[in-house]
């Protein structure tokens, strides 16, 4: 196996009695795409910190392709870190600014210029070199800041909600900019975000933070069809958590499954089950019109309000919002349901 890029040995870093990240254990693979998720506080821009070298750990080892780094300074790691508020010199041209770190390591000027212009071409600002960061937009900004880092060639970059000044149509157009890049580059990239939609886009794997623990390591799909806590569940996309009583009635054990809402068929009451299926019979107590979709809210005997989500591809909104009040019953294939924790 080779050497993983970055390696957690039962790190933890602790502010008095705020435990930012506790005992935490991880290895990030050389060349993937990695992102750290999680809701605000807990811990990933912690640990994003203590890769750079920006802070150090309370207790427990840090390795950067094998090496212990956990006491270096940031200069001695070969890590460099992407903003969210891009930090470019504002005095300074584009082009400069990309060359920085060129011209701290004296590398000869037409090798600078050169370097600038590959650099350039790999974030699509080709003719750009020329004007102030105050000439650019927010995405082209954010363009410059890549550049800038990855012209060093550092064996990992660390990018920390780099797209979250963006509004949302420019930040899904960067997400899969930033994905081919990294593919070009080969380099591993640790991307900190709080959007799960963005881990899942972008990610080969994704950490799921919660209170400075990792609840779960996987690739997109394994986060998104397996989730291993009722957090992960919550946290990343909308999940039906159903246990005790209800679930006992559908699978015949009170053990929590989870099932997503777009899994769900929603039919008339009493229609007949398809090989494979379960069913549950319920009301329907709300219904949101979303244009491409349609969300409901069905109410269960002795159970939550399950959430369905299915996509109007013959109804109107006036048909869909008739369903308001109905009897329905709820079907889904067993193989999309997924036991939850122990
Ligand atoms: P966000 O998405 O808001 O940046 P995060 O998941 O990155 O959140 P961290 O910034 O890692 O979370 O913070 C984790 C916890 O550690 C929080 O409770 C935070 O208040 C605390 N914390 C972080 N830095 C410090 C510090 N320098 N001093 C005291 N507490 C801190």
């Amino acid at each position: 196996m080779t050497t993983p890029a970055i390696r957690f040995d039962k790190v933890s870093r602790h502010f008095g009695d705020v435990k930012a990240v506790d005992n935490t254990d991880l290895e990030i693979r050389d060349g993937e795409f990695f992102s750290m998720l999680g809701p605000s506080g807990s811990g990933k821009t912690t640990c994003l910190r203590m890769i750079a070298g920006f802070d150090r750990p309370t207790s427990g080892q840090i390795y950067l392709y094998g090496q212990d780094v956990s006491n270096l300074p940031p200069y001695d790691r070969d890590v460099n870190t992407v903003f969210q508020d891009y930090a470019l010199f504002p005095h300074m041209s584009v082009g400069d600014n990309i060359a920085y770190g060129l011209m701290i390591k004296k590398v000869p000027k037409p090798e600078r210029m050169k370097q600038v212009d590959e650099m350039l071409e790999l974030v699509q600002l080709k003719g750009f070199a020329g004007r102030k960061p105050s000439q650019l937009s927010g995405g082209q900004r954010q363009r410059v800041a890549l550049a800038r880092a990855l012209i060093n060639h550092p064996k990992v970059l660390l990018l920390d909600e780099p797209l979250g000044a963006l509004d949302l149509k420019l930040r899904q157009q960067m997400q899969v900019e930033l994905k081919a890049i990294q593919q070009r580059v080969g380099i591993t990239f640790i991307f900190v975000t709080h959007d799960q939609e963005e881990a899942l886009t972008m990610s080969d794997r994704i950490a799921v933070f919660s209170q400075g623990k990792i609840e779960q390591i996987g690739t997109p799909s394994e986060v998104y069809e397996k989730p291993a806590s009722p957090f992960v569940a919550g946290f990343v996309g909308t999940s039906n958590l159903i246990s005790g009583e209800v679930a006992k009635r559908i699978t015949g054990s009170e053990q929590m499954f989870s099932i997503r809402p777009e899994k769900i068929h929603l039919g008339t009451e009493g229609s007949g089950l398809n090989e494979g299926m379960v069913s549950i019979d319920g009301t329907v107590r709300d219904v949101v019109y979303l244009g491409l979709f349609t969300r409901y809210l069905v109410e269960i005997e002795g159970g939550n309000d399950l959430v369905v989500v299915e996509q109007n591809l013959k109804t109107t909104s006036m048909e869909v919002l008739l369903a308001k009040g109905k009897k329905v019953r709820l079907q889904w294939h067993k193989d999309h349901m997924s036991r939850v924790g122990g």
